[in-house]
């Protein structure tokens, strides 16, 4: 029998495909853009001088102070740019970081925004921001921070460092995760995490083999974009609770830090999630492996790209398991198996020792 849902997704106009970078001049004046302000930082921004070159005058701002997490300083002058230079659309361009900030910018003004995302992180489809001030980082929802319009051109990949490129994936295949345990999960949604854990075991090791394989490139993309959907669309567990709760105390690095918690996130949820477990093994099979169990496999994806599979590694001091499964625990997460200390703790060592998952 189906289990009672909600599928609620809201319209994102999503354009995919190698070169359609080009077409962003056609999608920001389908938003009805004249006036742009433009969001990029780091080496991606690289990218940002074609899109700047390929809209002209309307480029009227262009902000590329971008940091991750998103300090609240750093937001107040780019929602000051935005307003002083009287834009009518923003285009992000880059990882999370760049659309965080953009999305910061959209909260405080509505404007709508365009996100043309370089990594596998999967914010660009998704209502939720993030901003951090005083080592505390806030999230929420609001459907005025969602892309109207999402252009994924797997060519801009390309350049992303294999080493990033494995913990963005991984970061990727946390919300697939966590959406198919989702309390409320659709069909829809089920369907689509499944095939989003399948395009990244597929893509994954693929990337690493060949950073300029445009075709892995281009499954990546897409198991990223089925990813950020599902992030968007579903509710998040005790994974994304335990990396939200590590990344604001002690700033571990976001990819990385959610690539070392993945699997112990899947052990301590096994057995109270037995469907999405199989869906979990049914993609990992359908990618060619042959995993002992859910956790087990996708610690060997993890091994084999070369991912982070230990908290120590990113820089978390096991001296402060107690501390942070406090924080965790307190944060009352919607998850299958009941989140409390002992098992936070255990989850915690697990993810600092680093051993493979018992399958
Ligand atoms: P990021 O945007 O900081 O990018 C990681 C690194 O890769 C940076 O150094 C960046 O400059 C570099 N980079 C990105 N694209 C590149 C490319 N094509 N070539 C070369 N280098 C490139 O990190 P991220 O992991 O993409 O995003 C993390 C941030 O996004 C965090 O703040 C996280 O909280 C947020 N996030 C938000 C949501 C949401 O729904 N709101 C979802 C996922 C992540």
């Amino acid at each position: 029998m189906v289990a009672p849902f909600v599928h609620d997704v809201p319209a994102t106009r999503v354009v995919f495909g190698n070169g359609r970078i080009a077409e962003v001049p056609a999608e920001a004046e389908r938003l009805g853009g004249d006036r742009i302000m433009l969001v990029s930082g780091g080496p991606e921004a690289a990218y940002a001088e074609r899109v700047a070159h390929d809209l002209g005058s309307a480029v009227v701002a262009r902000f590329t102070d971008v940091v991750m997490h998103v300090p609240t300083d750093i937001a107040a002058r780019a929602v000051e740019l935005a307003r002083g230079s009287d834009a009518n659309l923003l285009i992000a361009l880059g990882g999370g970081s760049s659309t965080g900030m953009a999305k910061a910018v959209a909260l405080e003004t509505g404007l709508p925004i365009l996100a043309i995302p370089t990594t596998y992180a999967g914010s660009e489809m998704t209502s939720i921001w993030g901003l951090t001030e005083h080592q505390r980082k806030t999230t929420g929802r609001d459907p005025r921070v969602l892309p109207r319009t999402v252009v994924y051109d797997p060519e801009l990949t390309v350049s992303l460092p294999v080493d990033i490129s494995a913990a963005s994936g991984m970061n990727a295949l946390a919300h697939l995760v966590e959406a198919l345990y989702a309390p409320g999960v659709s069909p829809i949604s089920f369907m689509q995490a499944e095939e989003g854990v399948r395009a990244l075991a597929m893509a994954l090791p693929r990337v690493v083999a060949d950073p300029n394989d445009l075709d892995a490139r281009g499954d990546a993309l897409y198991g990223a974009w089925l990813a950020g959907w599902a992030l968007g669309t579903t509710g998040m567990g005790v994974h994304h609770k335990v990396c939200h709760t590590l990344g604001g105390m002690y700033n571990l690095p976001h990819a990385p830090m959610h690539s070392a918690v993945l699997s112990y996130a899947t052990a301590f949820n096994e057995a109270d999630a037995p469907e999405a477990m199989a869906a979990i093994v049914r993609a990992l099979r359908a990618a060619g492996q042959q995993p002992a169990s859910a956790a087990a496999g996708i610690w060997d994806l993890a091994t084999a790209i070369g991912a982070p599979t230990d908290l120590t590694s990113v820089g978390f001091d096991p001296a402060n398991i107690d501390a942070a499964a406090e924080v965790v625990v307190a944060g009352r997460p919607v998850n299958p198996r009941d989140v409390d200390l002992d098992g936070v703790r255990g989850l915690l060592s697990a993810a600092s020792a680093g051993d493979r998952p018992a399958g």
